[in-house]
């Protein structure tokens, strides 16, 4: 300490100044992030900046021939690389130009790419896991080693929504709740595995890509549709091998017979009645609770979602069959003299139809989208004025991408985008311990339009001084398409 006060860091260390932690780094050491490191006094980015190039042998690249930049109808032409942020570092405070802003020739036009790792305070990830299994409440809390890191929204189209992160668990709450959801934010983007709990709900284990375990069980298929949409898909199916086809799901409960199909199908009623509430013909809300049974229903015995059947209508030696959404629960019946259910050897057209329900099924999945806000002071990066690029963005002038990833620019204010962590490099994300995720952000614009937005121009390089061999070189990511192609601009649509 000096009279004033101030903390005179030892002379082997050295600031880094990419984020506001500021850390003293010492030499041979690395900064909280283990981003940054004091090599031999210089303060280096440890990861490589990283280059995609799509569909292409590594080199060589920059074989910059006369016609070089011309182009020869390959939409992601390889021999041409794109500088993602992974690996760009952090300018902090923002008013400083992004680390790499780098000029390229595309198809006889000047383009920029301005790329910087961002530092995302406020964002969060959106988590759909494939299953019909109950997992917890709407608005349940989300846990991970104890702490809310976010809750469960709704379910949409066979599958479970999370929504993690955000301001209210990275800054909003306490210490450890900062930590702990920076810390499984980093993870499922990084496509590791996470453990989480669910209050009064489900154990999840969940990594990007993978299928979800639920309870320790790993989900194999996600359901082919509701119950009703089953009935839609399979009914001329099943018509010729029952009387009556019930497809059990929480959701919608489909009945073959009351059914449009059905009627179609000139299916005559069979008296069945399911419990719950009715919507429409053949279509049943709430037939049992959410659960890990059949079609995400707490059952495992289907006939107990039924009520006595009409003796009006039903007949003895009525054939009755009952599955899952997924197929991979099924029950056949035939009716008594007391017309009562009984069980009885399935037909072998019926089991085939079960197969069938199960082919039609997808892998279930977690899938994980990255939600970040470049709406902010991040612009300045880019521009001297910031509020320009939000609306070149807007306009379709400046195209988005993180790693190399497309975005989803939603409506309204600010630039808020999601982009799917799996159409990114590997390892794209780290993390600062203020608490914030670090991001790849690329942005991608002609010259001129660069320059119409106040960019930072004497800080453009030509990506030939950029590229060399300290580089890191990657195939092609996400969807393949070059963030620099021309349909991703309106002035080339
Ligand atoms: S946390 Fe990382 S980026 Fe921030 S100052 Fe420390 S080393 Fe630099």
């Amino acid at each position: 300490m000096t009279a004033q006060g101030k903390v005179i860091p030892p002379a082997e260390k050295i600031r880094c100044d990419a984020c506001p932690v500021l850390c003293f780094i010492a030499e041979g050491r690395s900064g909280a992030c283990d981003r940054y490191a004091n090599h031999g006094g210089a303060l280096v980015r440890l990861d490589p900046l990283t280059v995609i190039e799509n569909g292409a042998p590594a080199t060589p690249f920059l074989d910059a021939g006369e016609d070089a930049d011309e182009w020869d109808g390959d939409i992601v032409k390889g021999a041409r690389p794109f500088v993602t942020a992974l690996g760009a570092g952090t300018t902090y405070p923002d008013y400083k130009p992004a680390p790499f802003i780098v000029s390229q020739k595309i198809e006889g036009v000047d383009m920029v790419t301005v790329v910087t790792e961002g530092i995302f305070s406020y964002c969060g990830v959106k988590v759909k896991i494939d299953t019909d299994r109950h997992i917890g409440q709407e608005r349940a809390l989300v846990r991970a080693d104890g702490e809310p890191v976010g809750h469960v929204t709704t379910t949409e189209y066979g599958s479970k929504m999370l929504s993690l992160g955000g301001v209210e668990h990275l800054t909003g709450g306490g210490k450890k709740e900062g930590r702990v959801t920076c810390d499984t934010l980093l993870r499922l983007c990084n496509r590791q595995e996470v453990e989480l709990t669910i209050d009064e709900g489900a154990a999840l284990t969940l990594a990007a890509g993978k299928a979800p375990i639920i309870d320790g069980e790993a989900e194999r298929l996600m359901r082919v549709g509701c119950g009703s949409a089953a009935i839609g898909m399979f009914a001329t199916q099943w018509a010729p091998h029952a009387d009556e086809v019930i497809v059990v799901d929480d959701h919608i409960t489909g009945v073959l017979t009351e059914h449009q199909a059905g009627k179609m199908l000139d299916a005559r009623p069979s008296g069945l009645r399911v419990k719950g509430r009715r919507s429409t013909p053949g279509r049943y809300f709430q037939v049992a609770g959410p659960g890990s049974g059949w079609g995400g229903t707490d059952i495992s015995d289907p006939l107990s979602i039924l009520r006595p059947a009409d003796p009006k209508i039903a007949w003895p030696g009525l054939r009755l069959f009952m599955i899952s959404t997924t197929g991979e629960d099924w029950a056949y019946f035939v009716l008594n003299d007391n017309l009562v259910p009984e069980p009885a050897e399935t037909p072998p057209a019926l089991l085939a139809s079960a197969t069938r329900v199960a082919e039609n099924c997808e892998p279930a999945l977690a899938s994980v989208l990255f939600m970040g806000g470049a709406g902010g002071s991040l612009r300045s990066g880019v521009t001297e004025n910031p509020v320009r690029l939000t609306r070149s963005v807007r306009d379709a002038l400046a195209n988005v991408t993180c790693g190399g990833a497309p975005t989803y620019i939603w409506p309204g204010g600010g630039i808020t985008l999601m982009a799917d962590v799996m159409a990114m490099p590997e390892n794209a994300f780290g993390y600062v311990p203020t608490p914030a995720l670090v991001a790849p952000i690329e942005f991608t614009l002609r010259r001129e339009d660069y320059a119409a937005l106040g960019g930072h121009l004497d800080q453009i390089r030509e990506i030939g001084t950029v590229v060399d061999d300290g580089v890191r070189r990657i195939g092609a990511t996400g969807n393949g398409v070059d963030p620099r192609d021309r349909r991703n601009f309106s002035w080339g649509r």
